[in-house]
């Protein structure tokens, strides 16, 4: 197959991402092939690159926070035209047969495809993600991104944008209900806006005082200094939801007493295990969960867009050139990001 594509790719866990050419699909009937503009920088884009979950296969082309513009249409497309500009997330492909499909939650179904790192389903090719300037993707998992959006600010609604809707939905927040996420990153930024957004009463639990008027900013009308043990007991049995962004081990045991009868406590950030571990009497005692959730279905995705369109609401965003991107990764190690990296992807080109 001949490389028609540049993008930049790690090929193995100790080394720096460096420009890479490879091949793109000439796009199938159901297939849409887009240009890509933007892309956001995800933790587990650098979890991927560094192996930290071992199951990466090198060399590896990151990004699943893609915003771009149709440029060729399958014959059978009929969704789309060209020079739409289109959205796509962690996924590109599912069974389409199994409960979890049926029920629009393909992020659960046991064969779907990640966007990058996976094996396309059809010829076995590896998929290969938005660190590129083009991708080919089946139409049913293109997103339409709403009308006067801004495109850079866009791109993080794609994962972490989804990975904290998916759940505000689930546990239906509304109006009144009390929610607390707990740090304020990528993911911590969107619960914040998009929970506000929901008509909830929104408190973020944080370890540094400093992060105060950002807070208020993105949508926080409460701070909890989870450092001050008088803090967090003067929340104790408060919050529905609390949205737990973290994306390392952390003690949970300090949260869940702040939970309401028949709260839920769900972890979006961090995968492993739980330590110190965790004790079960408050929960037991009032009723109260600890879950998890991952990113969420296509149609919910193109849900979340469209509310986001409704609302006026993108991430806050650091642009950078794609030559840049090895720095990025670092700064993210420290946090020092407000709130997303988005790749320039015209940077590929100059
Ligand atoms: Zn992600
Ligand atoms: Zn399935």
């Amino acid at each position: 197959m001949p490389a028609n594509v540049n993008g930049y790719a790690a090929h193995s866990p100790k080394d720096d991402l460096v420009p890479f050419q490879f091949d793109r699909r000439d796009p199938r009937p159901d297939d849409v092939s887009i240009e890509i503009l933007y892309c956001g920088v995800c933790h587990s884009d650098l979890h991927t690159v560094r192996n930290d979950w071992g199951w990466t296969v090198y060399p590896v082309v990151p990004g699943h926070e893609i915003i771009g513009r149709v440029i060729g249409l399958g014959s059978a497309v009929s969704r789309f035209k060209i020079g739409d500009t289109v959205g796509v997330g962690c996924l590109v492909d599912s069974c389409q047969e199994c409960d979890s499909c049926h029920h629009g939650h393909e992020q659960y179904c046991p064969a779907f495809v990640p966007t990058y790192g996976g094996k396309d389903r059809h010829d076995g090719s590896s998929t290969r993600g938005g660190y590129s300037e083009k991708i080919v993707v089946s139409d049913k998992f293109v997103l339409k991104v709403p009308e006067g959006m801004d495109l850079k600010g866009a791109a993080p609604l794609l994962c972490a944008g989804i990975t904290t809707y998916s759940p505000l939905r689930h546990w239906n927040v509304g109006e009144g209900d009390k929610v607390a996420v707990v740090g304020l990153g990528g993911l911590g930024h969107m619960a914040l806006k998009l929970a506000k957004a929901m008509g909830a009463e929104v408190s973020l639990f944080t370890r540094s005082p400093g992060k105060e008027a950002d807070a208020r900013r993105l949508g926080a009308d409460h701070i909890v200094l989870s450092t001050k043990e008088d803090q967090m007991a003067s929340v104790a049995g408060k919050f529905n939801l609390i949205v737990d962004t973290v994306p390392y081990a952390h003690d949970l045991n300090p949260y869940v007493p702040t939970l309401a009868v028949d709260g839920t406590l769900v972890l979006v950030g961090y995968l492993g295990e739980l330590t110190p571990s965790l004790n079960s009497m408050p929960m037991v005692l009032q009723r109260k969960a600890v879950a998890g959730s991952l990113i969420g279905g296509i149609q919910e995705t193109q849900e979340m867009l469209d509310f986001c369109g409704a609302h006026g609401i993108t991430a806050d965003v650091e642009m950078i050139k794609i030559r840049d991107i090895n720095q990025a990764y670092e700064r993210m190690l420290k946090s020092d990001v407000k709130y997303r990296f988005v790749i320039d992807m015209a940077s590929l080109k100059s």
